[in-house]
């Protein structure tokens, strides 16, 4: 490719808006552009990264021998009342209307659509074992779209969808789709985490998620020194032994409720700071066992003073929070506030307590009479850093005896998980078992943000000058830097001969012939992330050397010219 013909959409300046480091240097590196909030539109830079993403990807899974289908982003509703998610799911599903008046979606996720496939496409056990899978479009109406590409509202996803006759059999195909996971991150040239994730009501160690390690990660993960145990921290909790950690004396003293880990959670978040304003409580981890749609109740009781309480319904709300009136908390138990809502919302709470101290709390999740573990609360600060309130701390023991506890934080880019026959079984999907007789499946899905991982590698591996790309995923491998070449042809000559050798070599290569200053085309190159660069300069041809820089050495070296491409190879 030649950079005179070629879309480089550089920027100086950061812009104002972007948080975090791999959505910054996205949009100064011309890799993505916003539309609206939580669309983007990938510029040919950055769109050559996504394909590489997907490319290891799709070879990963084709090797697996799941076979690669298309399904459409748009479903029909009928499907999703079939299996009751029409009801359940929440504001992050985007229904719409064709001109008949018909229900649509568009897809967030896709079990409805490939068990519908499969209940018309399998009819026996021989059938058995099959995975399918798609690299597409979903649409999930995130409540705080963010970080650019990586919590987007349009994004792309890898989604597998595995269909066993039993439980056996699905084991050893979730085995297989772990592996592949793991051959896919290390390909990728990222340092990742496979956790243990919380199943919700299905419970058991059937699901996992992937995490590429980054200081940015929304998600918390636990791991142990000994290498023999990795959870997530909502999974983290809920295994933690109970009343381990003795809490702030005054606000476990009467404490009443099952959920210890909870109270603790926000009596120490309220602690904190008796000054401390609280903007938002955002309410999350407990989930039903579609990830979503659970019931949470926050009571707060005790005689502390609560100077101005603050709710609003938001937009997506589907059951609306209902707050008790000041009057009405003060006139029972004590001095507190009460909502229900759906799990995963944000609860605007404004509480002022500069003259309050914190009695004890009662906090927890319930559903249909369950009580649901893991809740957790965020506190979102004005600087703009949240900061989890956890149960678990670094250098707790191991659940699994094999040394401490460490706890990082992760960006979710893959999640496994057994479904069992929840689909199946609301869908009627069954084939004929060695008997004759109709078996429901045994279902797995196997999830993988092919867009996010862009921005993850970017979190990972950057540094004050830009990108710095795995080898595996730059949009370009070799950067051939002309200098001076509209005023030398030989400058010019020589670069187009390195050019086609190199590519001739199997290496994309990036020709940049543009007629810009140096410092300019030597920043962008930096900032896009090439590994390697070379620079053709007179000076050099007529001592017989390029100039040769990777992007993380620190010097540039001069290399023989004929010496160009086993150095570079
Ligand atoms: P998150 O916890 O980040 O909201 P999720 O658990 O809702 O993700 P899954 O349903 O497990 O997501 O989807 C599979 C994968 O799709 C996730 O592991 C993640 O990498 C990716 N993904 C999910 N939501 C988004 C999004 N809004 N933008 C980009 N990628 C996403
Ligand atoms: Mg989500
Ligand atoms: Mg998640
Ligand atoms: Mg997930």
């Amino acid at each position: 490719m030649r950079a005179s013909r070629y879309l480089i959409a550089t920027l100086k300046e950061t812009p104002a808006d972007a948080e975090i480091i791999s959505h910054q240097l996205m949009l100064r590196a011309g890799m993505i552009r916003k539309l609206a909030a939580g669309l983007y539109t990938w510029l040919p830079l950055g769109l050559r990264v996504l394909r590489k993403v997907e490319r290891i990807v799709r070879e990963e899974m084709d090797r697996s021998g799941a076979q690669e289908v298309l399904m459409p982003a748009v479903q029909p509703a009928e499907l999703w009342q079939e299996s009751g998610r029409w009801q359940q799911y929440g504001g992050e599903l985007l229904r719409m209307n064709d001109r008949h008046g018909r229900d649509f979606c568009f897809g967030p996720t896709h079990e409805e659509v490939i068990t519908d496939m499969v209940r018309n496409e399998l009819k026996s056990y021989k059938d058995l074992p099959a995975n399918f899978y798609q690299i597409q479009t979903k649409f999930r109406d995130e409540r705080r779209p963010r970080f650019g590409v990586m919590r987007a509202r349009e994004f792309i996803m890898k989604d597998a969808y595995s269909f066993n006759l039993d439980q056996a059999s699905l084991d050893e195909t979730y085995q297989v789709m772990h592996r592949t996971y793991c051959s896919i991150f290390d390909r990728l040239g990222l340092d990742y985490r496979a956790v243990e994730a919380d199943s919700g009501a299905i419970g058991g160690s059937s699901s996992h998620e992937f995490h590429v390690l980054a200081a940015s990660g929304e998600d918390e993960i636990a791991f142990s020194t000994g290498g023999q145990y990795a959870a997530n921290i909502e999974k983290a909790e809920a295994v933690a032994p109970a009343g381990e950690r003795p809490a702030p004396a005054e606000t476990m003293a009467e404490v009443d409720t099952p959920d210890q880990h909870t109270i603790a959670n926000l009596a120490r978040f309220l602690n904190i700071d008796a000054s401390h304003t609280i903007k938002t409580l955002i309410v999350k981890g407990a989930a039903d066992e579609d990830g979503n749609q659970g019931l949470v109740a926050l009571i707060l009781r005790g005689d502390h003073e609560l100077n101005e309480i603050k709710a609003e319904n938001l937009p997506d709300v589907a059951e609306p929070l209902t707050f008790a009136s000041e009057e009405e908390i003060k006139a029972s138990a004590g001095c507190g506030i009460g909502s229900i809502g759906p799990v995963g919302l944000s609860i605007p709470l404004i509480v002022d307590r500069s003259a309050a101290h914190m009695a004890d709390f009662v906090c927890g999740a319930n559903k249909d009479d369950v009580h649901l573990t893991g809740v957790n609360w965020e506190r979102d600060v004005p600087l703009g850093r949240v900061e989890d309130i956890r149960n678990i701390v670094e250098g707790d023991p191991s659940p699994a005896g094999d040394g401490h506890l460490e706890i990082k934080r992760g960006i979710e880019v893959g999640h496994i998980f057994k479904l069992g026959n929840k689909y199946s079984q609301a869908m009627n999907a069954t084939v004929l078992d060695e008997n004759g007789k109709s078996a429901i499946l045994e279902m797995g899905c196997y999830g993988i943000g092919v867009s996010r991982i862009v921005a993850a590698a970017i979190e990972q591996n950057h540094d004050d000058r830009g990108i710095i790309w795995p080898m595996a995923i730059a949009p370009f491998e070799v950067a051939v830097v002309t200098l001076n070449a509209h005023k030398s042809p030989t400058v010019m000559e020589a670069a187009e001969k390195l050019y086609d050798q190199l590519r001739q070599a199997g290496l994309d290569v990036l020709l940049d012939d543009r007629n810009e200053r140096p410092g300019v085309k030597f920043a962008d190159m930096e900032l896009i992330g090439i590994p390697h660069r070379v620079v053709i300069s007179d000076r050099g041809l007529q001592a017989g050397t390029l100039e040769y820089k990777g992007r993380s050495d620190a010097d540039r070296q001069d290399i023989p010219t004929a010496d160009a491409l086993p150095f570079i190879l």
